[in-house]
Parts: C-alpha cells; sequence; structure tokens
C-alpha cells in the first residue's frame, strides 16, 4: 500500500507544555463546537489527501506487551473501545476484539500496540501497510515526567482516538482547533480556527479527546458516506 506511517507532531507538542484545559464561557463554546459541525467549518492544514478507510470493516485489537505500568490493560483497551464506538458514526463498520495472544492476518484488523520504534518517538503513529496503531511508551513517560500531575489517560484516549482517525481514512490533518484530528500551529504560524478566543485564553488543550461532529462529517465524506443530519 502506498499509505505508511503517520507521525504525528500534533500530540508531541502536550509534553512540552503545562496543560490549561479552557473553563467557562469557553469551555461552553467548546462544548458547542465538538457537537456540531457548522457547514463550511470543516477545514484542514492541506497535508494529506483523504481516502476510504483501511479496510471496509475494521476490527481493533490491544496488544498489552510494553505497556508502561500506568496504564492497566482493562484501560486501555476501554479507550480504543471508546474510540472506535466514537468513530462508528462515520459509517464504516468496526468493531473491537480481545487480544488474540499473537498477530494473527485477519482482513481489516489493526493491532493497538506499545512500540518505541513503530511510533517514530511520537505518542502515537498509525501504519497502514502493517495495520498497526502504535502507542510510543518514551512519549508518555515524557509526559509523566514533565507533567506530574496531569491526567496522562486524557492524553492516551485523545492520541488512541486522534491515530484511529487516519485508519477511518482522514490523512489531512484538521485546522479546526477542537477536532481530535487537529494540530494548533504549523512552522510559518498560522493557528488553528475556532468559534471562540483561544489564543487569549491561556488554553493549552483545547483538541477533543474523542472524533467530534466535524470529524466524523469529514469522514463520512472520505468513505463516501451521506451526510449525518441534524445537529448542524
Ligand atoms: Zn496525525
Amino acid at each position: 500500500m502506498p499509505f505508511a506511517a503517520l507521525a504525528c507532531r500534533c500530540v508531541a507538542l502536550v509534553a512540552a507544555l503545562g496543560l490549561a484545559a479552557p473553563a467557562g464561557a469557553l469551555e461552553s463554546i467548546r462544548a458547542q463546537e465538538i457537537r456540531e459541525c457548522r457547514s463550511g467549518e470543516i477545514a484542514t492544514w492541506g497535508d494529506g489527501r483523504d481516502r476510504s478507510a483501511y479496510a471496509a470493516a475494521l476490527s481493533f485489537t490491544y496488544n498489552p506487551v510494553g505497556a508502561p505500568p500506568w496504564f492497566p490493560e482493562a484501560l486501555v483497551a476501554g479507550q480504543v473501545a471508546k474510540a472506535a464506538h466514537a468513530w462508528s458514526r462515520c459509517g464504516v463498520p468496526v468493531r473491537t476484539i480481545p487480544w488474540p495472544g499473537k498477530p494473527e492476518l485477519r482482513p481489516g484488523l489493526v493491532v493497538v500496540q506499545w512500540n518505541e520504534t513503530e511510533s517514530g518517538g511520537n505518542f502515537g503513529l498509525a501504519n497502514f501497510s502493517r495495520g498497526t496503531l502504535s502507542l510510543g511508551p518514551k512519549a508518555f513517560q515524557l509526559l509523566r515526567t514533565r507533567n506530574p500531575a496531569h491526567d496522562a489517560s486524557e492524553t492516551l484516549q485523545m492520541v488512541i482516538s486522534h491515530e484511529m482517525g487516519h485508519l477511518f481514512g482522514l490523512m489531512a490533518h484538521s485546522r479546526r482547533c477542537v477536532d481530535v484530528l487537529s494540530y494548533y500551529n504549523n512552522s510559518r504560524g498560522e493557528k488553528c480556527l475556532a468559534r471562540g478566543d483561544i489564543a487569549s485564553s491561556g488554553v493549552v488543550e483545547y483538541r477533543h479527546s474523542l472524533p467530534t461532529a466535524c470529524d466524523i462529517e469529514r469522514c463520512r465524506r472520505a468513505n463516501r458516506k451521506s451526510p449525518l443530519t441534524g445537529g448542524r
């Protein structure tokens, strides 16, 4: 397959920063952006071309070998299931299955694993040719060292949802700040887009940890599904 690994500097940013979540009025604007995708709001950084999902029907399984000890198997498997359930609104059939104990060749099967090499030093990396979603132990160790008070399971959920989105065919990153497929700014100083003023609010983590309405809508377009109605 021509699509190789998709590195995500987007999620690497959180390790270097103190994390501040939005509060008050900004939080309610954010909640609205999560649940509704207005006409014209779908925008990307133009860094990839969306395509159909890794397979016509996807299965995800979680291999816990090599996981950092602060991420119990049940927690991570639960997050994989939560992300898969959220992405199912895209219209591509998806399910999660228990780890079979060894890699299996099964159409549409994606193994979620901890692998420093295959994560390429990132928090996460989706690999279309191997059918893997690799999580980076060192990146999460760094996050824990720099931000011991931060709930790293939130970041893990975001990384799993983000990388899963790539496997659903979203190759480009979103320019809408709240989308799980977003990143905040590029090397030219251009910023992501939001309804509220997040630039002056001091908020560092605005992105949602699960796919938003616009993530889902873009996924449906990439997979040639009809638009969802309501909430627009
Ligand atoms: Zn990415």
